[in-house]
């Protein structure tokens, strides 16, 4: 293999046809979630709590969300993000509090502290691509009342470190999976380790209803609070309850529709078909590349609790990770850096600190100035730029995995 063979310098691809799925759950729609939406639309019951012809397609996504993640309650709302917003107002996180969130995430994670009226303050990760749990002492202080987990692209986080870090500072714990629906560390789920869970049912998640989210805990005072900031202070499963004064409190509309509450049903049946297939193409490709020059992979905890979402790898340096997925992307294979290659605090909306309001509201509520620099989390800005990263989509055939096997080894046998 020489140079000129690369499809970047003039060479035949390894491919013909482009390689980028990364839409799990939409690449399998089908008549049965289009049969669905139209039986919502012919029952004339497209609101979630009554109707003409009621179905109660978001109740049954709740109860079958719960049973599939064994936790007691699940909450269906609009989007992931109004999923971690209405579990840190659930938690009773605002104004004068700090939340630790992980320097690798979707901008989400943190605007919805901001947008809760809190700060979120960021944690280094290792090379798991999770929080580091050994950093986490250098950068919790008497604000700290939470922290929020992040199972970056379909692998579990060190949850079980991270409790026990959660419980010696007194932190309550929110699981953010909105990437990796499914996935589980020792056996028990991403979502319920924590206090409380959310994910995230938008088009690049494991499920999708192209917007929507839900919120899941074992504990039955949160969930009311949730149930209650999700629907303007009401809490329409339990009238008895929703009548007493002294537990509501105002809240938002982030209340799920039936059309997409059924389309998540049909969704939620194809869980495990899609986690199996991810899982089994991941499998593939780790060991068609496991000798692949000059390239590591990351570190997964629980290969088992790995939902396979993605491949990713680390080159020795940014340059060569560019290079690379330049010269794959020529063979007609996607590969990518997440987040263009920064940590999530390098988001102007979150680095500025600008607020809509442009008040200083919430960073103004500390005896202290809050300050972000680029290089806080060193880990993070070196791992996030020589990250190379593939989508696993559970309905790639055998050729388009070992086209990704044959052009990776092409490319990394010349650059290295
Ligand atoms: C996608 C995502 C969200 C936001 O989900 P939406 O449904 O788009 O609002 C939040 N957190 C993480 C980690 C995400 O990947």
């Amino acid at each position: 293999m020489d140079k000129k063979d690369l499809a970047i310098n003039g060479g035949t691809p390894v491919r013909d046809t482009y390689l980028y799925l990364p839409y799990p759950g939409a690449q399998l729609y089908d008549e049965k979630e289009a049969k669905a939406a139209f039986d919502v639309c012919m029952s004339k019951s497209p609101f979630r709590y009554y109707g003409i012809n009621y179905l109660g397609m978001v109740e049954k996504f709740e109860k079958d969300l719960a049973a599939r993640m064994n936790v007691k309650n699940a909450l269906a709302v609009t989007s992931g993000t109004a999923a971690v917003v209405v579990a840190l107002k659930a938690a009773g996180i605002g104004p004068g509090d700090k939340v630790i969130v992980p320097s690798i995430t979707f901008v989400a994670t943190a605007g919805a502290v901001i947008c809760a009226g809190a700060v979120p303050v960021f944690a280094d990760i290792d090379d798991t691509m999770h929080i580091d749990p050994k950093k986490l002492g250098n950068i919790v202080d008497k604000y700290t009342k939470a922290i929020i987990t992040v199972p970056f692209s379909g692998a579990p986080c060190q949850m079980d470190e991270i409790m026990e870090f959660a419980k010696v500072h007194n932190l309550i714990v929110i699981e953010d999976v909105a990437q990796s629906m499914g996935s589980s560390l020792k056996g028990r789920m991403m979502g319920t380790w924590g206090d409380i869970g959310t994910y995230s049912l938008q088009m690049n998640k494991m499920l999708t209803t192209g917007e929507g989210g839900a919120v899941v805990t074992d504990n039955d005072s949160l969930y009311e609070r949730a149930v209650r900031y999700h629907d303007q202070g009401q809490l329409r499963c339990d009238p008895s309850r929703s009548a007493d004064p002294a537990l509501t409190f105002p809240g938002q509309n982030y209340r799920m529709s039936e059309i997409t509450g059924a389309v998540a049903n049909m969704q939620l049946e194809r869980l495990d078909f899609i986690i199996n297939g991810m899982k089994k193409i991941k499998k593939t490709l780790k060991e068609g590349l496991k000798d692949i020059p000059g390239f590591t992979f990351r570190r997964i905890i629980d290969e088992d609790g790995d939902v396979g979402a993605s491949l990713i790898m680390y080159a020795p340096d940014s340059e060569k990770a560019l290079e690379f997925i330049k010269a794959m992307n020529a063979e007609n294979i996607g590969f990518f850096q997440s987040y263009g290659g920064k940590p999530v605090y390098m988001n102007p909306q979150i680095f500025t600190k600008n607020t809509v309001e442009g008040k200083g509201f919430p960073y103004n509520q500390f005896d202290e100035e809050i300050v972000y620099t680029e290089d806080m989390c060193p880990v993070a800005c070196d791992l996030a730029k020589r990250m190379v990263c593939l989508s696993i989509s559970p309905v790639y055939t055998d050729k388009d995995v070992e086209d990704v096997i044959l052009a990776a080894k092409k490319v990394s046998s010349v650059i290295f």
